[in-house]
């Protein structure tokens, strides 16, 4: 069990993994890559003080490597869902669980616009996890729709297991296919259940799936915890950065306005504290 888990890999996070590490506490960053935090679109930013001129990517890249070097680790994978229990909080990621004390989510503002059809058919033929459900297509035809390269480990995955692995394009992604997955043509445009299978339309045609997995680099704050309380759309939190669920903490751009790199930071450093002040005193 690790001490901290942090969700997110943009400023919020690795200022607070660094707070985090500067207290001595285990850290793991989970992400999807710095490249997937909007702030890898700014060309320029001149306003993070002591900083006159960066480019996000760089500035991104500058927060990670010394996160890195402070001794906090990192995964590079989506998680799916988390589990808040009295004494730890788990955390479903790619293929594993991981359990830590506490957990922070820096999980940004961007959120996945869903397919038309697709919340109605999850757990019906759709899927958004193929470790968790590919058993149940062994054999079968399945699509794969991605918005970015964890999609691509997953249609491997479900290569071994299904008699057929279409690959759709959902977002412009690296993704380099075995030729036991075929990358189809065409951006998905919806979803519907035809008989016992699942109808992929999308601009140019339609095809028929006994299942279709979708893969996208972030899921939103009350599908991770459902129980999440929220305001206008943004985490509620108190000024520790707590959240209405023990053990887990929020900050950045999930937690509302502004959204700024310098607000992103400073609750990513309160979180941190906060956090380290909660395991010590259920250390004490
Ligand atoms: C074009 C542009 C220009 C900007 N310019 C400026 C500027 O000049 N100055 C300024 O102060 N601000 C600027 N901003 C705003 C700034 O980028 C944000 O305020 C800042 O990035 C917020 O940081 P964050 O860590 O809260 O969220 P983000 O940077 O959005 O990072 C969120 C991270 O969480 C990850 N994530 C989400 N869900 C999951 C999940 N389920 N599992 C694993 N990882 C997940 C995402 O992949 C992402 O890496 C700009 C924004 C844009 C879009």
């Amino acid at each position: 069990m690790t001490d901290l888990c942090i969700l997110g890999g943009g400023p919020a996070a690795w200022s607070c993994a660094m707070t985090a590490r500067a207290r001595s506490l285990e850290t793991l960053v989970i992400h999807t890559g710095i490249s997937q935090s909007v702030l890898s679109r700014a060309e320029k930013i001149v306003n993070y003080p002591g900083i006159p001129e960066i480019s996000g990517l760089d500035l991104l890249a500058s927060f990670r490597d010394q996160a890195l070097a402070m001794g906090c680790q990192e995964r590079v994978v989506n998680a799916r869902q988390v589990m808040a229990m009295e004494d730890s909080v788990m955390v479903l990621c790619g293929q594993d669980v991981v359990e830590c004390r506490a957990l922070v989510l820096a999980l940004g503002a961007a959120r996945p616009a869903l397919l038309p059809g697709e919340e109605d058919l999850l757990g019906r033929g759709v899927s958004w996890c193929g470790t968790c459900d590919g058993i149940f297509y062994r054999g079968k035809e399945v699509a794969v729709l991605s918005a970015w390269e964890g999609g691509v480990e997953e249609a491997v995955f479900l290569a071994d297991l299904c008699s057929g692995v279409d690959y759709y394009v959902m977002k412009e992604h690296e993704h380099s296919l075995p030729d036991s997955v075929h990358e189809k043509a065409g951006r998905p445009q919806s979803l519907e259940k035809e008989g016992d299978r699942i109808r992929l339309h999308t601009k140019e045609s339609s095809a028929l799936y006994d299942g279709v997995f979708i893969f996208r680099p972030a899921v939103s704050p009350t599908r991770l915890l459902p129980d999440l309380e929220t305001e206008d759309g943004f985490i509620r939190v108190n000024r520790r950065m707590e959240t209405s669920i023990p053990r887990v903490f929020a900050c950045g751009d999930c937690t509302g306005r502004p959204l700024q790199i310098a607000k992103a930071v400073g609750e990513g450093n309160v979180a941190a504290i906060s956090a380290s002040e909660l395991l010590q005193q259920k250390k004490g």
